[in-house]
Order: C-alpha cells, then structure tokens, then sequence
C-alpha cells in the first residue's frame, strides 16, 4: 500500500504515519517526491486496513498498489528514479548515460589505459569485473582482491567512477568499497541472499536480467534490493536466451518500453553480452537509444583480439570513438546528451 500525504504534511506528521506503519509491524519506505512525499509499504502478507493511516493527520490518501512487486512499480513511484553519479543522473530523461571498460580488469596498465581513455571521450563511469562469473572453471576467473585494488587505485587517480560486479555474500563488504555501482550479473538476479545483502547496502546496485527471467520475475528481484531500504537500482538487459543462434543471446530491447512503463527504475542496456560479436554492437546501441534506454553498458579494450575474457564482443578504442560520434548525432532529435 502506499500513504500519500497532503502537500503541506509537515515533519511531525509524516513520522506519525512512519511510527504507526512500524507499530502495525509493517516497514515503512518514506519516498520523498517534487510536491508531496509518499510512504510506501511492505512486509504485509495480506492486505493492510487502510482505515488507521487514513484517518491521522496529514494524510491525503492511501492506494492499494496492484501488481506483486510494489517499491519497483510505477503505482507507488510515478515520477522516474534519479540515480546520481558524479554530475549526472541516471535515469535523467534528456540523459543517456554511457557506462563503458573492459570485461575483466586484467592488469594495472590496461585499466589505467582504459580510464584515461574514456575520460578523455567524455566517459564518466569505467566497468570491469575482478570476480568473473565464468561458464568454464578453467577459463580465467577473474583477478579477485587484487583487481579490487587496481580499481581503486585507478580510481583515485584519475577521479573515473567503478561499476563492478558482486558474485557473493563473502565479498560484499570488499566489493562495496571498491565500487561506486555494485553490478549483479545475470546468473545471481535471483540469488536472493546475495540480493538481501545488497539491499542493506547505500550504493547504487545495477541489476542485469536473468538470461530466462520474465519482467515481472526481474522486477520482483529488484524488489528484494528495494526491501532492504536501497531504493537506488538501475536494471540493465543483457540478452535472454532463445532458439536463435546468430548471436550469443537475443537482446531484447522490445522489454524497454513495459519496464518503462511498469517501473519507474532507469533501465540500461548491454549490447555486448546481448550480441557476443562486436560487429553488431553499433547497431544495437544506438536502437537502444532509440527505444527509450537510459544509456549503455559497453565492453572496449585497448586489444580486443588478445582478450582474457570477452574479446571477441569487445570495441577497440576507435571503434568506441565511432559509435561515440553516431550516438552524439542520434541523440540530438530524441533530445538526449550523451553523458
Ligand atoms: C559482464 O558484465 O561481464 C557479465 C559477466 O555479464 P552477464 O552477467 O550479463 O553475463
Ligand atoms: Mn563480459
């Protein structure tokens, strides 16, 4: 349920409502919004009398919020979700934010390379992942607390923001430090302790699609962050696995406009996992700005061709450079700056 206050509601009121959803032995999710605040509601396991908040000071009304996942859904959150990095928002409609950096950080040089490289294109956000998540046990695993370290280090030397990805509960607290935008990859959205750990966190979390997950299953996985009092969640759509094999999934862009319209969380779109070849990443980037996407997870690396993971979906420097220019131009008419 939610509780939506008056416009002039003060501070004494809205604790009031707080402090009687907590007597009730619910847990009250305040949401402060541009004219009024609301007072989202979980933890009930049937539905809520709406007669006791109804009644108190300050209250305007109380709305029974009908769909399975609640602090995700528009119903209880009309306006966008902001999530802000550095200068910008993510999830800014006249933005489109670019999020780009190899699969793996595999030395210190290369991810240097890469930080300043993108810094210089206008690329505020640096990915790369030091736990991998890889099909084959004997492929390479990632360099662990050590990439954790270079990320920091290259972060504090060149101001570049860090989106990595947190594969578990025993590396949270490392990982949370490390970064400034927790990645959950597609194979954990619905590893639900992993997902509960990250609700106790105060960072933004980018929570990528299961490769089978329905919309309605991803947006009950971000519910579980949400739960936890993390309102900050950014989804990211990877590609889903389908009988086609042309690519290494099948991205699917036609899930922008209903998450757009059933979530009020941005929505970002990775073109590199979702194709697995970089020829077609070009195309599927600037469809995504297109579609309504609120921006880009791309893999680039200095030389794709000698990769330790992920070389064959990843740009080259130029290549980057060339879709970075055709974004520009494309993002002109919808009326969003690549950020
Ligand atoms: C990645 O971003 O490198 C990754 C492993 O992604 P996904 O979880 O989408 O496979
Ligand atoms: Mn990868």
């Amino acid at each position: 349920m939610l509780v939506v206050m008056a416009a002039d509601a003060t501070k004494d009121q809205i604790n009031r409502v707080i402090t009687e959803i907590q007597e009730l032995g619910l847990t009250p999710h305040p949401l402060p919004g541009s004219t009024r605040t609301a007072i989202g509601i979980t933890g009930n396991t049937g539905s809520v009398d709406s007669r006791i908040l109804e009644v108190l000071d300050g209250v305007k009304e109380c709305i029974r919020v009908t769909k399975p996942f609640k602090l995700s859904s528009r119903e209880m959150h009309p306006n966008d979700s902001l999530i802000p990095i550095g200068n910008n928002n993510i999830g800014d409609v006249h933005e489109f934010s670019i999020i780009a950096g190899p699969c793996s950080v595999e030395n210190e040089k290369m991810i240097h390379q890469c930080a300043e490289f993108l810094l210089a294109n206008g690329v505020k956000i640096m990915r790369a992942g030091a736990f991998k998540p890889r099909t084959s046990p004997y492929a390479f695993q990632g360099m662990g607390q050590e990439g954790l370290n270079i990320l920091s280090r290259v972060r504090d030397k060149t101001g570049i923001k860090i989106i990595t990805e947190l594969m578990d509960t025993e590396t949270a607290s490392a990982v949370e430090e490390a970064a400034d935008i927790i990645q959950i990859g597609t194979r954990n959205m619905q590893n639900f302790a992993l997902l509960k750990r990250v609700g106790q966190m105060r960072k933004p979390v980018l929570l990528k699609r299961g490769m089978s997950a329905t919309l309605e299953e991803w947006l009950m996985a971000s519910e579980y962050v949400m739960a936890g009092g993390n309102y900050q969640v950014i989804l990211c759509e990877r590609g889903v696995r389908t009988f086609s094999d042309h690519s290494r999934n099948t991205l699917d862009l036609s899930v922008i406009p209903p998450a757009k319209s059933l979530s009020h969380l941005p929505i970002l779109v990775d073109p590199s996992h979702g194709t697995g070849k970089r020829n077609y990443v070009p195309a599927m980037s600037l469809a995504a700005l297109a579609a309504g996407a609120d921006g880009l997870l791309i893999e680039i690396h200095p030389d794709p061709d000698h990769a330790l993971s992920d070389g064959p979906q990843s740009l080259d420097f130029k290549q980057f450079q060339k879709l970075l220019l055709s974004l520009h131009e494309l993002g002109k008419p919808l009326g969003k700056r690549i950020v």
